[in-house]
């Protein structure tokens, strides 16, 4: 079974997701996790390349991606990226590169080959649209934007990353525009999945109410 749930920045997507996954036994797969990656990896060499410059590094970037103990590893010439790929220019810096062609197709590619390997919960902006349209449920998890930019900020400033409720604002707002409006796999609602507003909602309410769609879906076999 694939669950596919996109969303804006801030909408609780990962956290909701990885729980989600965690118990119904799924792989979690965080599609965001891979443009974040290729941006990282991309910007060792140099920032802001070109769609060109990208296209012609591409095949040669030192990524693999596996699951491994229900969730996404990234492995950059063998060594496990982590928590360097968490930054606000990184999610800056992933956003531009994903209207580029060569990285949504390098990236669809290991997308619907991990998929092959059962039952997961895939997270992103073109996952209930693009890569899965097959999922047997299809989520858009939103929040209003101060809702979003209340629990983004709280997140960096757990991590010890002081950000200031504009600043946060200016950069969730301009993410979500470039992601919603380029040409290529915009973020948007898919016609058949089911919208979960949850501004008013919690973690543990957002995750309850998905594990019960699934396990309505399951039970109709
Ligand atoms: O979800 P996350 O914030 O980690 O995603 C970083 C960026 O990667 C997004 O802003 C978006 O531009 C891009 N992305 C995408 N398609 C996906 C997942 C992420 O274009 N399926």
């Amino acid at each position: 079974m694939i669950i596919a749930i996109d969303g804006p920045a801030g909408a609780g997507k990962s956290t909701v997701c990885r729980i989600l996954a965690e118990k119904l036994r799924f792989v979690y797969l965080d599609t965001g996790a891979m443009y974040r990656s290729v941006a990282w990896a991309l910007s060792l060499d140099k920032t802001g390349l070109s769609g060109e410059e990208i296209a012609d590094r591409l095949p040669r970037l030192p990524l693999v991606f596996i699951l491994k103990d229900g969730a996404l590893v990234i492995l950059h010439n063998g060594e496990e990226l982590t928590g360097q790929i968490r930054s606000m220019e990184i999610a800056d810096e992933a956003s531009r590169i994903s209207r580029f062609e060569p990285v949504r197709s390098y990236l669809l590619n290991w997308q619907r080959k991990l998929g092959e390997q059962g039952d997961i919960v895939a997270e992103g902006r073109d996952t209930t649209t693009v890569v899965f349209p097959q999922a047997e449920l299809k989520v858009f998890l939103t929040a209003d934007l101060t809702s979003r930019v209340d629990r983004r900020r709280r997140e960096y400033v757990l991590k010890g990353i002081d950000v200031s409720h504009d600043e946060m604002e200016r950069r969730i707002r301009e993410r979500d525009d470039a992601d919603s409006k380029r040409a290529l796999a915009p973020m948007r609602a898919a016609e058949d999945a089911i919208i979960l507003d949850t501004s008013d909602l919690d973690i543990p309410q957002v995750v309850d109410i998905l594990v019960e769609m699934a396990k309505d879906l399951k039970a109709r076999g």
